[in-house]
Protein backbone atom coordinates (compact mmCIF):
# COMPACT_ATOMS: atom_id res chain seq x y z
CA UNK A 1 0.00 0.00 0.00
CA UNK A 2 1.10 3.22 -1.14
CA UNK A 3 2.10 5.72 1.89
CA UNK A 4 -0.97 7.55 4.09
CA UNK A 5 -2.53 10.50 1.86
CA UNK A 6 -2.31 13.26 4.43
CA UNK A 7 -5.32 15.54 2.93
CA UNK A 8 -7.83 15.09 -0.35
CA UNK A 9 -8.71 18.18 -2.06
CA UNK A 10 -12.14 18.79 -2.61
CA UNK A 11 -13.15 21.02 -5.03
CA UNK A 12 -15.03 24.39 -4.81
CA UNK A 13 -19.26 23.50 -4.08
CA UNK A 14 -20.05 26.25 -6.26
CA UNK A 15 -21.65 26.09 -9.44
CA UNK A 16 -20.23 28.27 -12.24
CA UNK A 17 -21.04 29.47 -15.67
CA UNK A 18 -23.41 26.62 -17.55
CA UNK A 19 -23.58 24.93 -14.48
CA UNK A 20 -20.28 23.68 -14.14
CA UNK A 21 -18.81 23.08 -10.99
CA UNK A 22 -16.20 25.74 -9.93
CA UNK A 23 -12.54 24.68 -10.27
CA UNK A 24 -11.18 26.31 -6.74
CA UNK A 25 -10.64 24.22 -3.89
CA UNK A 26 -12.98 24.24 -0.99
CA UNK A 27 -11.20 26.78 1.70
CA UNK A 28 -9.95 25.16 5.24
CA UNK A 29 -13.44 24.81 6.93
CA UNK A 30 -15.72 25.65 3.78
CA UNK A 31 -17.73 24.27 1.27
CA UNK A 32 -16.26 27.07 -1.32
CA UNK A 33 -13.06 29.12 -2.47
CA UNK A 34 -12.20 32.11 -0.81
CA UNK A 35 -13.89 34.06 -3.86
CA UNK A 36 -17.07 32.00 -3.59
CA UNK A 37 -16.77 32.57 0.37
CA UNK A 38 -17.59 36.14 -0.25
CA UNK A 39 -19.99 35.64 -2.95
CA UNK A 40 -21.40 32.24 -1.99
CA UNK A 41 -24.43 31.27 -4.85
CA UNK A 42 -28.07 30.41 -3.84
CA UNK A 43 -27.70 26.58 -3.69
CA UNK A 44 -24.20 24.61 -4.21
CA UNK A 45 -24.07 22.77 -7.44
CA UNK A 46 -25.30 19.36 -7.86
CA UNK A 47 -24.91 16.41 -9.84
CA UNK A 48 -28.35 14.54 -11.33
CA UNK A 49 -26.45 11.89 -13.39
CA UNK A 50 -23.63 9.21 -11.99
CA UNK A 51 -21.68 7.62 -14.17
CA UNK A 52 -18.89 5.02 -12.52
CA UNK A 53 -16.51 3.43 -14.59
CA UNK A 54 -13.65 0.64 -13.84
CA UNK A 55 -11.73 -1.60 -16.03
CA UNK A 56 -12.52 -5.37 -15.47
CA UNK A 57 -10.21 -8.31 -15.84
CA UNK A 58 -11.30 -11.76 -17.84
CA UNK A 59 -12.38 -13.25 -14.64
CA UNK A 60 -15.06 -9.84 -14.12
CA UNK A 61 -16.02 -9.52 -17.63
CA UNK A 62 -17.34 -13.63 -17.61
CA UNK A 63 -19.03 -12.32 -14.39
CA UNK A 64 -20.91 -9.42 -15.73
CA UNK A 65 -21.29 -10.83 -18.73
CA UNK A 66 -22.89 -14.10 -16.85
CA UNK A 67 -25.03 -11.43 -15.33
CA UNK A 68 -26.34 -10.15 -18.32
CA UNK A 69 -24.06 -6.97 -19.00
CA UNK A 70 -23.72 -6.28 -22.83
CA UNK A 71 -20.36 -5.75 -24.34
CA UNK A 72 -20.14 -2.74 -26.50
CA UNK A 73 -17.37 -1.04 -28.77
CA UNK A 74 -16.87 2.49 -27.92
CA UNK A 75 -14.66 4.76 -30.61
CA UNK A 76 -12.83 6.30 -27.64
CA UNK A 77 -11.98 9.18 -30.07
CA UNK A 78 -14.77 10.59 -31.02
CA UNK A 79 -15.53 10.78 -27.24
CA UNK A 80 -12.58 11.94 -26.48
CA UNK A 81 -12.99 14.92 -29.30
CA UNK A 82 -16.59 15.68 -27.61
CA UNK A 83 -14.98 16.39 -24.66
CA UNK A 84 -12.84 18.45 -25.92
CA UNK A 85 -15.03 20.77 -27.25
CA UNK A 86 -17.13 20.86 -24.37
CA UNK A 87 -14.19 22.26 -22.33
CA UNK A 88 -13.54 25.24 -25.25
CA UNK A 89 -16.76 25.65 -25.06
CA UNK A 90 -16.75 26.65 -21.40
CA UNK A 91 -13.43 28.58 -21.87
CA UNK A 92 -11.34 26.19 -20.59
CA UNK A 93 -8.08 24.27 -21.54
CA UNK A 94 -9.18 20.50 -21.82
CA UNK A 95 -5.80 19.69 -21.41
CA UNK A 96 -4.72 21.23 -17.72
CA UNK A 97 -5.59 17.70 -16.28
CA UNK A 98 -4.17 14.88 -18.11
CA UNK A 99 -2.17 14.45 -21.25
CA UNK A 100 -4.34 11.27 -22.40
CA UNK A 101 -7.98 12.27 -22.20
CA UNK A 102 -9.59 15.85 -22.85
CA UNK A 103 -12.49 16.19 -20.13
CA UNK A 104 -13.94 19.39 -19.80
CA UNK A 105 -15.17 18.76 -15.88
CA UNK A 106 -13.91 19.89 -12.45
CA UNK A 107 -11.66 17.44 -10.97
CA UNK A 108 -13.25 16.91 -7.55
CA UNK A 109 -10.56 15.59 -5.65
CA UNK A 110 -7.80 17.43 -7.23
CA UNK A 111 -5.98 16.50 -10.24
CA UNK A 112 -4.43 13.70 -8.13
CA UNK A 113 -7.68 11.67 -7.09
CA UNK A 114 -8.26 10.49 -3.75
CA UNK A 115 -5.98 7.37 -2.82
CA UNK A 116 -6.68 3.76 -1.65
CA UNK A 117 -10.94 4.38 -1.33
CA UNK A 118 -13.30 2.02 -1.27
CA UNK A 119 -16.91 2.13 -2.91
CA UNK A 120 -18.41 -0.29 -0.46
CA UNK A 121 -22.16 0.42 -0.09
CA UNK A 122 -21.81 3.30 -2.09
CA UNK A 123 -24.21 2.47 -5.04
CA UNK A 124 -26.83 0.96 -2.54
CA UNK A 125 -26.44 4.99 -0.54
CA UNK A 126 -27.14 6.36 -4.48
CA UNK A 127 -30.23 4.14 -4.83
CA UNK A 128 -31.12 4.60 -1.61
CA UNK A 129 -31.74 8.24 -1.52
CA UNK A 130 -33.80 7.87 -4.89
CA UNK A 131 -30.90 7.53 -8.20
CA UNK A 132 -32.01 4.78 -10.29
CA UNK A 133 -29.86 2.68 -12.54
CA UNK A 134 -30.69 2.97 -15.61
CA UNK A 135 -28.02 1.39 -17.98
CA UNK A 136 -24.80 -1.16 -17.35
CA UNK A 137 -22.58 -2.20 -20.16
CA UNK A 138 -18.99 -3.10 -20.31
CA UNK A 139 -16.85 -1.27 -23.85
CA UNK A 140 -13.84 -1.89 -24.92
CA UNK A 141 -11.99 0.90 -27.09
CA UNK A 142 -12.05 -0.42 -30.93
CA UNK A 143 -8.07 0.26 -31.15
CA UNK A 144 -7.72 -2.52 -28.22
CA UNK A 145 -7.40 -6.23 -29.35
CA UNK A 146 -6.92 -7.24 -25.89
CA UNK A 147 -9.82 -9.35 -25.10
CA UNK A 148 -9.19 -10.03 -21.69
CA UNK A 149 -9.70 -6.33 -21.08
CA UNK A 150 -12.72 -3.99 -21.00
CA UNK A 151 -13.95 -1.52 -19.09
CA UNK A 152 -17.70 -1.89 -16.73
CA UNK A 153 -19.63 1.02 -16.72
CA UNK A 154 -22.54 2.08 -15.44
CA UNK A 155 -25.45 5.00 -15.06
CA UNK A 156 -27.71 6.04 -12.30
CA UNK A 157 -29.99 8.77 -13.16
CA UNK A 158 -31.89 11.46 -10.14
CA UNK A 159 -35.08 11.13 -11.67
CA UNK A 160 -38.72 10.10 -10.21
CA UNK A 161 -39.89 9.36 -14.02
CA UNK A 162 -37.48 6.70 -14.88
CA UNK A 163 -37.27 3.15 -13.91
CA UNK A 164 -34.50 0.79 -13.26
CA UNK A 165 -33.20 -1.15 -16.02
CA UNK A 166 -30.76 -3.18 -14.27
CA UNK A 167 -31.02 -6.15 -12.77
CA UNK A 168 -30.76 -6.97 -9.21
CA UNK A 169 -28.43 -9.96 -10.05
CA UNK A 170 -25.96 -7.07 -12.22
CA UNK A 171 -26.20 -4.51 -9.48
CA UNK A 172 -24.92 -7.70 -7.43
CA UNK A 173 -22.21 -8.24 -9.12
CA UNK A 174 -21.33 -4.65 -8.96
CA UNK A 175 -21.51 -5.01 -5.19
CA UNK A 176 -18.93 -6.95 -5.48
CA UNK A 177 -16.67 -5.16 -7.41
CA UNK A 178 -17.09 -1.76 -5.70
CA UNK A 179 -16.44 -3.46 -2.64
CA UNK A 180 -12.79 -3.71 -3.12
CA UNK A 181 -9.91 -1.17 -1.96
CA UNK A 182 -8.87 1.36 -5.41
CA UNK A 183 -5.90 2.59 -5.63
CA UNK A 184 -6.94 5.85 -6.73
CA UNK A 185 -10.38 7.60 -7.41
CA UNK A 186 -11.20 10.24 -9.89
CA UNK A 187 -14.47 12.14 -9.68
CA UNK A 188 -15.07 14.17 -12.41
CA UNK A 189 -17.90 16.77 -12.09
CA UNK A 190 -19.95 17.74 -15.56
CA UNK A 191 -21.62 21.12 -16.58
CA UNK A 192 -25.68 20.59 -17.46
CA UNK A 193 -25.71 19.31 -21.25
CA UNK A 194 -28.42 19.84 -23.62
CA UNK A 195 -30.75 17.25 -21.70
CA UNK A 196 -30.26 19.08 -18.31
CA UNK A 197 -28.52 15.89 -17.61
CA UNK A 198 -25.64 17.27 -15.02
CA UNK A 199 -23.29 14.23 -15.21
CA UNK A 200 -20.50 13.22 -12.75
CA UNK A 201 -17.93 10.25 -13.67
CA UNK A 202 -16.12 8.59 -10.77
CA UNK A 203 -13.35 6.79 -12.61
CA UNK A 204 -12.33 3.48 -10.62
CA UNK A 205 -8.46 3.33 -10.67
CA UNK A 206 -6.48 -0.19 -9.80
CA UNK A 207 -8.86 -2.42 -8.63
CA UNK A 208 -6.54 -3.41 -5.41
CA UNK A 209 -8.83 -6.37 -3.08
CA UNK A 210 -6.14 -7.43 -1.03
CA UNK A 211 -5.52 -3.88 0.08
CA UNK A 212 -7.45 -2.49 3.23
CA UNK A 213 -8.76 0.69 1.99
CA UNK A 214 -8.43 3.70 4.30
CA UNK A 215 -10.62 6.01 2.94
CA UNK A 216 -14.52 5.26 1.84
CA UNK A 217 -16.24 7.17 -0.59
CA UNK A 218 -19.76 9.45 0.11
CA UNK A 219 -21.74 10.96 -1.54
CA UNK A 220 -22.05 14.09 0.38
CA UNK A 221 -25.14 15.88 -1.11
CA UNK A 222 -23.81 15.36 -4.54
CA UNK A 223 -20.39 17.23 -3.37
CA UNK A 224 -18.62 14.20 -2.64
CA UNK A 225 -15.66 13.14 -0.23
CA UNK A 226 -13.50 10.43 1.16
CA UNK A 227 -13.94 9.68 5.25
CA UNK A 228 -11.33 7.90 7.10
CA UNK A 229 -12.41 4.21 7.62
CA UNK A 230 -11.97 3.15 11.21
CA UNK A 231 -11.25 -0.15 12.46
ZN1 LIG B 1 -15.37 28.66 -6.01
Amino acid sequence: MNATQTQVRLACAAPIEKGARCRHDAAEGSIYCKQHQDHPPTKPYQPNTIIVKGRVNEKWIKRFAAAGVPMKVRNEEAINQRHGDQAEALGRKSHVYTDVLNDGGTPVFGKQGAQNVSMSGSLNELIGIGFVPVDCHMFRRDDKKDEFMAMVSVTLRFDEEVESTVPDEVLSVLDQYTDSNFEWIHVWANEEKDDKSIPNTINLVHRRPNDLPEYKLVYNNGLWNVVPITR
